[in-house]
């Protein structure tokens, strides 16, 4: 069964490594020309249900050899004491193995576990697709036309296979108040591996060191009423985030000198996915593309590993019968990426103080945290965070299904 993959992410590679262990044909295609690994991404989270995942996937170690290894944080505000956060400890309490790393580093990774048993195709993209019943006919954008037996969009957020099968994404698109710009630049601190964060109301502004590269990388977010701009157009994109930043103090005047080098910019709405059903047909969708939590509030990445394993696993546990398995994957990640939803509003609420009360308390009670007993802190985590959640759900075990011919 031959199975096209859009996006060679996150999502995407987890889905064609399991596919290919169970005895279907993966293929993916990624719109950008090359790999974007290594020194590219944000820092993202797996907590231990994705961790567990990419054990069984044999690429854990590579995983954690690779973490971001940032340990400390600090907070500070305009007039107060900078607070101190111990970043380990505050995992340890979330998550029985937790690890940071960067997007493009995961990505890299996982690429390295899956290219001798997925076809790659990068620099195209789907320009066409039509689901017969029994298959579905795509043509790329390269012109080249093939049919395969299922088409899964892995491809984020903004994805290319949601807005073909189910249509244009502003219906579907939720924004949760607030926007998001990452940029890479010299290290202009000497960070180490700490993290200093700035707060004030409406505000946070972020920056940590990114031992791979030598470089810094610095996060604006901030609450605002729906902005125009053009998505496509960074210009108008920098220039609204130095509108916005333009008089904040700090370090950020030093940090906005390198935004018109920047490279790798990246501004979005922190907004949310909502869909009444992640297939049509032959045609499904996983992680961001399906129910993107929010970026940087809900846990994505975790989210993404996760349902790519349950869904490969779901498909080949239906055999032939595709239908069985899209629902069956749905009815097991559904409860997730609710959860997952409900909290991302308030982790963003978190980090990004609403009123000058939060502005006051949250510092300190993230520096009480990780200094009480792991079982307390495991308590209130599992109230509030998403990772929490996400570990939560016992992952299915299709271990008895390898190598079924499907
Ligand atoms: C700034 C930022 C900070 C974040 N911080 C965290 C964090 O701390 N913790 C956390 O867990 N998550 C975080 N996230 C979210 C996390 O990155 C996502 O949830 C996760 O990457 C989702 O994986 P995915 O594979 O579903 O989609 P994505 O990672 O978005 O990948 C989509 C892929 O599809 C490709 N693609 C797009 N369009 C097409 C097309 N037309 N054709 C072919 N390919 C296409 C893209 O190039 C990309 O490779 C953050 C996100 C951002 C933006």
């Amino acid at each position: 069964m031959k199975v096209l993959i859009s996006g060679a992410s996150v999502a995407g590679p987890v889905l064609a490594h399991w596919l290919h262990r169970y005895g279907f044909e993966p293929t993916i295609v990624e719109r950008t020309p090359a790999l974007r690994h290594g020194l590219g991404g944000h820092a993202v989270d797996l907590f231990s249900s994705a961790a567990e995942v990419t054990r069984r996937m044999g690429c854990w170690d590579a995983i954690d050899a690779a973490r971001t290894r940032l340990d400390s944080l600090t907070i500070e505000r305009f007039g107060k004491r900078p607070v101190q956060v111990d970043l380990g400890r505050m995992y340890a309490g979330l998550s029985s193995s937790h690890v940071e790393i960067l997007r493009g580093e995961l990505t890299r990774i996982l690429y390295g576990t899956t290219r001798d048993s997925t076809e790659y195709l990068f620099g195209d993209s789907i320009a066409t697709m039509s689901d017969d019943g029994t298959g579905v006919d795509v043509t790329f954008d390269s012109g080249t036309e093939r049919r395969f037996d299922l088409v899964v969009g892995a491809d984020g957020l903004h994805s290319n296979v949601r807005r073909l099968a189910f249509g244009p994404e502003g219906p579907l698109h939720r924004p949760l108040g607030g926007y998001l710009a990452v940029f890479s630049m010299p290290d202009l601190f000497g960070l180490g591996n700490r993290t200093l964060a700035h707060l004030s109301v409406g505000k946070l502004v972020g920056i940590y060191g990114v031992r791979q590269t030598g470089l810094t990388r610095a996060g604006f977010l901030f609450r605002a009423p729906e902005l125009q701009y053009d998505y496509r157009d960074k210009n108008e994109q920098k220039a609204l985030l130095a509108k916005e930043f333009g008089d904040y103090g700090w370090k950020v005047p030093q940090l906005l000198q390198h935004l018109d080098a920047a490279e790798d910019f990246y501004f979005d709405s922190i907004s949310q996915i909502t869909l009444d059903s992640w297939y049509r047909g032959r045609i499904g969708l996983v992680g961001d593309a399906g129910y993107c939590p929010g970026p940087a509030v809900g846990g994505g990445t975790s989210l993404a590993v996760v349902s790519a394993y349950v869904l490969a696993g779901e498909l080949a546990a239906a055999r032939s019968d595709l239908q069985s398995g899209l629902r069956n994957y749905e009815r097991i990640i559904r409860p997730l990426a609710d959860l997952s939803r409900r909290i991302s509003p308030k982790v963003m609420g978190t980090i990004i103080p609403g009123g000058s009360l939060a502005l006051r308390l949250m510092p300190h009670a993230a520096a009480v945290l990780p200094k009480l007993p792991t079982a307390v802190q495991r308590l209130i985590w599992s109230q509030n965070a998403v990772g929490k959640a996400i570990s939560s759900v016992p992952l299915p075990d299709y271990s008895d299904l390898t190598r079924l011919p499907v």
